[in-house]
């Protein structure tokens, strides 16, 4: 399994492995790479490949298709609630299990990820990349420790989980629709010129990014079907999921069963 690196515009760069993607960023004195995916084929000669700058790496979120290949650096800032996530899903106990599946019950490459030093990553944070500003905007929602990046100058909103034609805004007790919706809204009032998704090739527009922010919002528990979803093979019975379509594509937006509060404010 090899990585598909897609140059959106020079110096942006959306690599797939397996079924995510993650992204590097290069500026004029440094670069980013925002997440590493699964860890399954050696990430530093890729990057290498595409930059010599100074890197900064970072995780969206703690989770195991995106922190997979943190074994390659010796420090990654992540939001310091998702550092625990972070660790567990790189035991090899989880990555037997989630990356097992990914490779059709391959093997699983060992790492070693005792080295890495994680700091935190939190939306005072601004990286001069040169040329390029990282900024860093936090959004509830997938989980509670999401974060998305944007790139000032190229008008790139990086949403990792955040957005994407299957969302799972599942994953935290007590999360909630107006929630999400918050943190949606907050990604629409930046004006986006393109969007890139962990779990799209192409990049998303800021209308897909409005219209489920508007459906979310509208949606109600009755709308929803009961959904048995296996996460990581942790099977849960207190997901709900909904389909619908927008921009012409099939969309699914799964929520916990509690997670609806918009319905009391309308109707008063
Ligand atoms: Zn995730």
């Amino acid at each position: 399994m090899k990585f598909n690196v897609s140059q959106v515009k020079p110096g942006i760069y959306h690599i797939k492995e397996a079924a995510v993607h993650f992204d590097l960023i290069v500026g004029e004195k440094k670069a980013l790479l925002w997440d590493t995916g699964y860890g399954i084929d050696e990430l530093m000669p890729l990057i290498r490949s595409l930059t010599d700058k100074e890197l900064i790496v970072c995780n969206s979120h703690g989770h195991i298709d995106h922190v997979g290949g943190n074994y390659a650096f010796e420090k990654v800032l992540i939001p310091l609630g998702a550092v625990a996530e972070a660790v567990m899903m790189t035991s090899h106990a989880l990555r037997s299990l989630g990356v097992k599946r990914i490779l059709d019950g391959g093997d699983v490459p060992h790492h070693d990820y005792s080295k890495v030093i994680y700091e935190d990553l939190n939306e005072s944070m601004v990286f001069d990349l040169g040329g390029r500003t990282a900024r860093f905007i936090s959004i509830p929602g997938h989980t509670r420790h999401d974060l998305a990046l944007w790139i000032e100058e190229d008008r790139c909103l990086l949403t990792a989980d955040a957005l994407n034609y299957v969302m799972w805004l599942y994953f935290s007790d007590g999360m909630k629709q107006s929630t999400v919706v918050r943190s949606l809204t907050k990604l629409v009032d930046l004006e986006p010129e393109f969007i890139l998704a962990s779990h799209r090739h192409s990049p998303l527009d800021a209308q897909f990014l409005t219209m489920m922010r508007d459906k979310i919002k509208t949606l109600r528990r009755a709308d929803f079907n009961f959904a048995h979803l296996d996460a990581f093979t942790l099977r849960r019975d207190d997901l709900v999921e909904y389909h619908t379509t927008i921009q012409h594509k099939r969309v699914s937006i799964v929520f916990r069963d509690d997670a609806f509060d918009l319905e009391e404010k309308e109707g008063r």
